[in-house]
């Protein structure tokens, strides 16, 4: 499908993590009309840029969605109330009302006449049955089916990837629907309780070099598996399916699976240090195992995120590094201009 970068383009969730990183890419590739959407006030988004139509507005409004999709060409809908499993076992609640943001983005999207309309939804959606063994099952998508999901997240994306799929059917909506796993990378949330587990550890492991403290904590016995995807395949991978046939929901996630334990050796290894480990068993540690298959869209796209931990890995923790010292020296907010080099 060929693009067109002079008609108006709506990333919602623009002041979060995956949205900032769409909307600089989408900058850089030329898109002229970006229109950026979240709730928080402009100046603690992640990224915002001066080019770019920047809205403060309550997605969970009606009339706010309405104004978000007034004359868009394509929609990426990424506005959501999440975080970690911390986060998201505590605030089941609150992840279901993100129910509330896509009822009424899609709704405003066919409304506005947009051409398409783009959901990202979890690997949260996961029958948790099949995620009981540590060996990191690979998950197809029509593995989301008998569903039992993770409660509360989980729920609310499968809810939405099904109204994704009647809007399209019952109103004409061109809908695309991605299944991230764990996305990670640079200017994502790395403290205050909604980090994921790479910006996590890699701010502990920093923590820890900084203060010349010899331990760390884990949750869990480490033993988790996980598939984690770098930010520039998460973009990359929106962007092709955006732009593909591909109608149902499918996963977007790397397939290189690690323990939690093996994540920490590599934050350890960039960092130079060896720390004790302590387990808290008790603290939330999600699934026992899970990992992406990528059968449906190499398949699809000739593509699946090949970006290797290893190396993403580096680019996050350069980049958490920065603000771990940034904030150390009383700054707060997020640190825009980065050294060239950190270790
Ligand atoms: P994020 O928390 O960094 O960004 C989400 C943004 O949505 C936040 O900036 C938040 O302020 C905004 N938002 C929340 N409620 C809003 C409202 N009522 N109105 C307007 N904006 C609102 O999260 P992210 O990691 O960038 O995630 C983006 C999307 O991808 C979410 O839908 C998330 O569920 C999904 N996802 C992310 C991951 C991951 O590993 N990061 C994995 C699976 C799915």
């Amino acid at each position: 499908m060929s693009v067109n970068t002079d008609k108006l383009i709506v990333v919602t969730g623009a002041g979060g993590f995956i949205g900032g990183n769409l909307v600089a890419d989408l900058r850089r590739r030329g898109y002229a009309k970006l229109r950026a959407v979240d709730i928080k006030p402009i100046d603690s988004w992640y990224q915002h840029f001066d080019d770019v139509e920047n809205l403060s507005l309550d997605l969970n409004l009606k009339q706010h969605c309405d104004i978000a999709a007034q004359g868009a060409y394509e929609i990426y809908n990424l506005a959501a109330n999440m975080g970690g499993m911390g986060f998201i076992e505590d605030n089941k609640a609150l992840c279901m009302l993100s129910v509330l943001i896509n009822t009424h983005m899609l709704q405003a999207a066919v409304k506005s006449g947009a051409g398409r309309f783009f959901f990202s939804s979890s690997a949260c959606v996961y029958n948790a049955d099949r995620q009981k063994t540590f060996t990191a099952p690979s998950l197809k998508e029509a593995d989301a089916y008998p569903a039992l999901c993770e409660d509360g997240y989980g729920w609310e994306k499968l809810f939405s990837e099904r109204m994704c799929r009647h809007f399209s059917e019952d109103f004409g909506l061109h809908t695309r629907v991605a299944r991230f796993h764990n996305v990670y990378g640079p200017w994502g949330t790395w403290y205050g309780g909604r980090e994921k587990a790479p910006a996590a550890i890699c701010r502990k492991v920093i923590e820890a070099k900084l203060s010349g403290a010899c331990e760390i904590e884990i949750w869990g016995s480490g033993n988790q598996t996980r598939s984690f995807m770098y930010i520039d395949d998460c973009v990359r991978g929106v962007d092709l399916i955006m732009h593909s046939e591909i109608k149902v929901p499918i996963n977007l996630g790397s397939s290189e699976a690690v323990t939690i334990n093996q994540l920490v050796d590599l934050a350890e290894d960039i960092a130079g240090v060896k720390l004790k480990r302590v387990y808290k068993l008790d603290a939330p540690k999600g699934v026992n195992g899970r990992n992406s298959d990528n059968t449906i869209i190499k398949d699809y796209l000739g593509w699946e995120p090949n970006t290797l931990l290893r190396n993403g890995l580096e680019a996050t923790y350069r980049w958490i590094y920065q603000q771990c010292l940034a904030h150390k020296n009383g700054e707060t907010g997020v640190v825009r201009e980065l050294a060239a080099t950190a270790t």
